[in-house]
């Protein structure tokens, strides 16, 4: 089972399709354990995006993930970091393939409509960043024996 720290970036936002993003999640069959709507501060963007810093993009960056309300997410199932990254579609709105989220609904580098978290080390330092663990819910879906395979 893994976890990963998934946000609705400021763009999907604003542009409303905050119900179409979370439903391509749910649609997949993963399971949403944990779900606000709130503002990146400044520091808390610099510890989030560190990797990046110094890059030619990181200002720009910065700047629009802390423009306005983002949806943060923990989307928990067997593989989910990886699920995640493929529904996202590559980092470039352009280049990402139609049918994954970026692909459908963006054309730009940066505002690219959600990140997620790239490895299990990743998910590990992000999740915390954002949410306490009584912040996360466990739960058994009813659906959920279509969902994961069987012995
Ligand atoms: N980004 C950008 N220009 C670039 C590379 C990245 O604006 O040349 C932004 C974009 O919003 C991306 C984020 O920085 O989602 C983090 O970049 P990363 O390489 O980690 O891509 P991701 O993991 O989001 O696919
Ligand atoms: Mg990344």
């Amino acid at each position: 089972m893994e976890r990963t720290l998934i946000i609705l970036k400021p763009d999907a936002v604003q542009r409303r399709l905050v119900g179409q993003i979370v439903s391509r999640f749910e649609n997949k069959g993963l399971k949403v354990a944990g779900m606000r709507l709130m503002q990146i501060s400044q520091e808390l963007g610099e510890r989030h995006y560190a990797e990046h810093k110094g890059k030619p993009f990181y200002p720009g960056l910065l700047k629009f993930m802390t423009s306005g309300p983002v949806v943060v997410m923990v989307i928990e199932g067997p593989e989910a970091i990886d699920i995640c990254r493929k529904l996202m579609g590559t980092t470039f709105g352009m280049d990402a393939e139609p049918g994954t989220i970026r692909g459908d609904f963006s054309c730009t580098k940066t505002f690219n409509l959600v990140h997620g978290s790239d490895s299990p080390e990743t998910a590990a330092f992000e999740i915390p960043l954002y949410f306490k663990d009584e912040d996360l819910v466990e739960y058994t879906l009813d659906d959920h024996r279509w969902n994961a395979d069987g012995d």
